[in-house]
C-alpha cells in the first residue's frame, strides 16, 4: 500500500508542471518543496511559444510581455528574426510559480514543505515502491534543480567538464523598448534582455565566473552591473532606471548524468542534466521530460521497463537542444566568440532557422 502514486520532489516548474500531468493522467500526486510559494530563481524567464503551449495545454496561462522573436547585438552589429507562428512569452518566475501552484492545487496534488535528504527506498532495480520525506510512493520524480539532491543520492551524477559557466538575473522597473529577446554579446558574457511585464524589464547576464565577479558596477548590483556598463546600447536604455529585487544568481550550469533513472527514481528537468542557458529553452525542454516521464509510468511496468522507456524518451526529446547549446557554448568560449553576431549577421536565414527552431 502506498502513499501516492507519483512523489515529486521539487515544486519548481517542472516538478509542478510534472504533478499536474500526474493527476491528469489520473494519478495521485505529492509535491515535497522547502521553499513557500511563489518561489524566485534566477532565470532569463523567457518561454519559447512550445513552452507557452506546453503550459496551455496543462491549462495554465501565466500573465506576461509577448515575445516576438530574437535579436543578436555587438558593438557594431545587429540581427533579429520574429517568430514565424505564435508568440512567445516574457514571464516573472514568481508569476509563472503562482500560476502552475495554482493548477496544482486545482487538479488535486498535495504539497509538502519540507526538503529531501535521503531516499530511503526504491533505488534498487526490483523496489517495489520508493520512500522520500515520510511518503511512500510507486514512482520518484526528482525535479529539484541544477544541484538535485535526489541525482547524488542515486549516484546518478557525473564529474564536471569544460569551464565552468554561471548566470546572474536582475529587474528593472521600466517600460519594455523592445518586444523581441535581446542577446547583447559583449566581450566576456552574454547579456539577455527579456520584456517581462508592461513596467517591468528583466537582464540576465551569463558568463564565466570570471568575468561575473566584478564588484564593480552601480546600484550595488556588482557583476551583473558591471557587465551591463560594458555594453553602451543596453547601459544608456537602463540608465536611471530603478532596479526591482536583489541580483540573482545560478550555476555551474553544466551538469552531466549518468543515466536518468534509477529503480522506481527519474530525473526530470535541470535534475536530469542542464548543458546552458544559452539558447533559453530549459523551461520548453523540461516541460516536455515532465510529459514524457508521467507517460512513462505504465501502471504494471517493472521499474526497468519505465526507466528504459523514459531513457529512450528522454534521450529523443533533448537531442537537438543539447546538440545546438553545446554548439554554440564552445563557440562562445573559444577565440570565434566575437564571429557570433557578425557571422549571424552576415546570414539572416542561417540566424532564422536557429531562431525558428527554439520557437517549437
Ligand atoms: C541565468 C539563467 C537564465 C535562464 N533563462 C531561461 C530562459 O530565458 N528561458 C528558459 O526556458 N529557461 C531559462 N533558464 C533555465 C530555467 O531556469 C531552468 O531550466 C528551469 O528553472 C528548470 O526548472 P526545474 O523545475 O527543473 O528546476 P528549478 O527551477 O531549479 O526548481 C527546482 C526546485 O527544487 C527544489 N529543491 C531543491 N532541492 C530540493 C530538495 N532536496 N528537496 C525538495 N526540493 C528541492 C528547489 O527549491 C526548487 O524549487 C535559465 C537558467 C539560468 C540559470
Amino acid at each position: 500500500m502506498t502513499d501516492c502514486d507519483v512523489l515529486v520532489v521539487g515544486g519548481g516548474p517542472v516538478g509542478l508542471a510534472a504533478a499536474v500531468e500526474a493527476r491528469l493522467a489520473g494519478l495521485s500526486a505529492v509535491v515535497v518543496e522547502p521553499r513557500g510559494t511563489p518561489v524566485d530563481k534566477a532565470c532569463g524567464e523567457g518561454l519559447m511559444p512550445g513552452a507557452v503551449a506546453a503550459l496551455a495545454r496543462l491549462g495554465v496561462h501565466p500573465a506576461g510581455h509577448p515575445i516576438a522573436g530574437f535579436a543578436y547585438a555587438d558593438a557594431r552589429h545587429r540581427v533579429q528574426h520574429r517568430f514565424r507562428g505564435p508568440a512567445g512569452l516574457g514571464v516573472r518566475r514568481t508569476v509563472l510559480h503562482a500560476a502552475l501552484a495554482a493548477r496544482a492545487q486545482e487538479v488535486g496534488v498535495e504539497v509538502l514543505r519540507a526538503r529531501v535528504g535521503a531516499v530511503e527506498e526504491g533505488l534498487e532495480p526490483g523496489a517495489a515502491q520508493v520512500r522520500a520525506a515520510g511518503v511512500r510512493a510507486r514512482w520518484l520524480l526528482a525535479c529539484d534543480g541544477l544541484h538535485s539532491t535526489v541525482r547524488g543520492l542515486a549516484g546518478l551524477s557525473r564529474p564536471a567538464r569544460g569551464a565552468a559557466r554561471f548566470g546572474l538575473r536582475r529587474h528593472y522597473r521600466l517600460s519594455p523598448w523592445t518586444d523581441l529577446v535581446e542577446v547583447h554579446w559583449s566581450h566576456e558574457a552574454e547579456v539577455y534582455v527579456t520584456p517581462v511585464a508592461p513596467d517591468l524589464v528583466g537582464v540576465a547576464v551569463l558568463g564565466r565566473r570570471g568575468a561575473l565577479r566584478s564588484a564593480r558596477g552601480r546600484g550595488g548590483g556588482g557583476g551583473l552591473e558591471a557587465v551591463v556598463d560594458s555594453v553602451p546600447a543596453l547601459a544608456g536604455r537602463l540608465r536611471g532606471a530603478v532596479p526591482d529585487g536583489p541580483v540573482r544568481g545560478a550555476g555551474p550550469l553544466r551538469q552531466r548524468t549518468r543515466a536518468r533513472s534509477r529503480g522506481r527514481v527519474l530525473l526530470v528537468g535541470d535534475a536530469s542534466g542542464y548543458v546552458d542557458a544559452l539558447t533559453g529553452e530549459g523551461l520548453r525542454v523540461g516541460l516536455a521530460q515532465a510529459r514524457s516521464a508521467v507517460a512513462c509510468l505504465d501502471a504494471g511496468a517493472a521499474p526497468g521497463a519505465v526507466g528504459r522507456a523514459y531513457e529512450r524518451a528522454w534521450a529523443s526529446g533533448t537531442r537537438e537542444a543539447r546538440l545546438v547549446t553545446e554548439a554554440l557554448v564552445a563557440v562562445a568560449t573559444s577565440p570565434a566568440r566575437g564571429a557570433v553576431v557578425p557571422a549571424a549577421a552576415l546570414a539572416p536565414p542561417l540566424f532564422a532557422g536557429v531562431v525558428e527552431r527554439l520557437a517549437r
